[in-house]
This record gives structure tokens, sequence and C-alpha cells, in this order.
């Protein structure tokens, strides 16, 4: 977290400072752990001092915010948000982005635990830092033969395969859980194992909850951490099949109850009636 649904949703929430001139950067001195910044605050600073905001935009679990020659990368993690809103706390501020031009006064990336990153590079080297040997096609247009025969090259688990962003990009632990679980795939399988017309049902799932959950603007979790562009919870977490549900039973098959494993150092939950070996 936060995953694709709610990257995507910060992305759309940012809409609004597209034409925007950047007045000020200023670098807020948050006292606990602080995130990577590359080049140093200083130098990002003075390079985005004057800029206007030309796009906004998403790779990966990434947010970019263009202008006409620079690429600021605001990466959430673990606890980051990107808003034109009040943040949660003030002391866990760590980049403002103060504008002109614009309704929203300013743009701010927060993260509770630091592990967020941000980095400013030319746009034309947006590709050959972030995307090539490191990110798939992302998971809202890679095809279903692509997302297949991706997969199916490794031996992986299935649950572990899906969260390698080299596979395919954007998902992760939350939605990883929830695809494999509406289409039936037990997360154990070996991703080589698994055929296509399995595949087919996966990758269709996987659209189906991605599209869903950024209609409801991303799933809120117990931590609060996540808002939407409004700092509203997202409300995607009433829709949770499995995930955090473990112990209870599963809403799908009526028996359940929803079991919890440990794949790659990372929780995992499924059912273990609806999602056979
Ligand atoms: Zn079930």
């Amino acid at each position: 977290m936060p995953e694709l649904p709610e990257v995507e949703t910060m992305c759309r929430g940012l809409r609004p400072v597209i034409g925007a001139l950047i007045n000020r950067v200023v670098d807020p001195k948050c006292t606990y752990r602080p995130v990577v910044c590359e080049p140093s605050m200083r130098s990002l600073a003075a390079r985005l001092r004057g800029q206007a905001i030309t796009g906004v935009s998403r790779i990966g679990k990434r947010v970019i915010i263009e202008t006409q020659r620079w690429s600021l990368v605001l990466q959430p993690k673990m606890t980051g948000l990107v808003s034109i809103e009040e943040p949660p706390s003030r002391e866990h501020v760590r980049l403002i982005l103060e504008l002109s031009g614009c309704e929203p006064e300013s743009v701010t990336f927060w993260d509770r635990r630091g592990l967020g990153t941000i980095l400013l590079i030319e746009r034309d080297q947006v590709v050959s830092r972030l995307v090539t040997g490191k990110l798939g096609p992302d998971a809202l247009v890679i095809s279903c033969q692509e997302f297949t025969s991706r997969l199916s090259s490794t031996r992986r688990p299935i649950k572990v395969a899906l969260l390698d962003q080299k596979i395919v990009a954007g998902i992760g632990n939350l939605y990883a859980s929830e695809m494999l679980h509406a289409a039936g795939i037990d997360p154990c399988a070996s991703s080589a194992a698994i055929d296509s017309r399995a595949y087919a049902r996966l990758h269709a799932e996987m659209l189906i909850i991605l599209n869903l959950a950024i209609q409801y603007e991303g799933s809120t979790l117990s931590d609060g951490t996540y808002r939407n562009a409004l700092n509203q919870a997202g409300s995607y977490q009433n829709e949770h099949k499995v995930y955090d549900r473990a112990g209870q039973p599963c809403p799908t098959c009526g028996t359940g109850p929803i079991q919890r494993i440990v794949q790659a150092q990372r929780s995992t939950f499924f059912c273990a009636t609806c999602q056979r070996p």
C-alpha cells in the first residue's frame, strides 16, 4: 500500500494543478527518518522554481509531476501520500510545492514512515531510469496474452510473481490476494503450472478489481494512512473479500474460514475452498 488504485487516485486528485506555476519548493525539514531525495532538495528546488506544471501521470506505483523539462517522481511506497489537501500531520510533510495560477495553493508529499522517495530527472530520462529492465507493462493496459506469457515464464508461486513489478507494474500485496481469490486460484500454485484458462480469468478479475478500486478511490486500511485527494478515506476496503480477514467466513462460498499464510515475507489471504490447489 498504496498500490495502483490508490496512486491512480492521487494522480487524478492532482489534475487541478496542471497549468499552475511552481513559485517555490519548500523543504519542511522533517525531523523523522528522511526520505531518499535525488538530487539534493536544494538543487531540486532551484530547478523547479518558476516552472509550469504541464501534466500529472502515473508509472506503476509512482506519481509523476511534469514540467516542460523535468519529471518530479514521487514514490509513496508504504505510507506516502501526494495531495493538494491538508496532510494528515504537519510533522511528516517531506516536500511542498507552492503554486500560483490554480485553485490549490500547494502540493504536499507526506510520508509517515519515510520509506518513500523523491526523484527529479529530465523528462526524456524517465523510460531509461524507471522503466527499462525495472518495470513491466502497467496492470491496467497489459494484454491477456502478454500477462500470461510473462507470468508463466517463472516457477515462483503466482502470488509472489504478481508482486514482481518487472513482470507487471502496479499490483501489490492487497490486490494480489483479492484477484487470486476472485479467479479461484491457489496463491501457492507455481506460475508455470497455471493453465491459460485460469490466466484469462485472473487477467479479467484483475481489470475488474483494479478499475472498481479506482472508482471507490482506493482502500484505506485500519492504519488510516491512505486518503483520497479530498482528504477522505477511500472505500474499496469495504469490498475486500479476503485481505486482512483471516479467521472470518469466506464471503464467496460461505464456508472458509479465510486463511493467512506468509509468502516471501508478505501476508497472503485466501480461501482454501474457493482456491483449491
Ligand atoms: Zn471461499
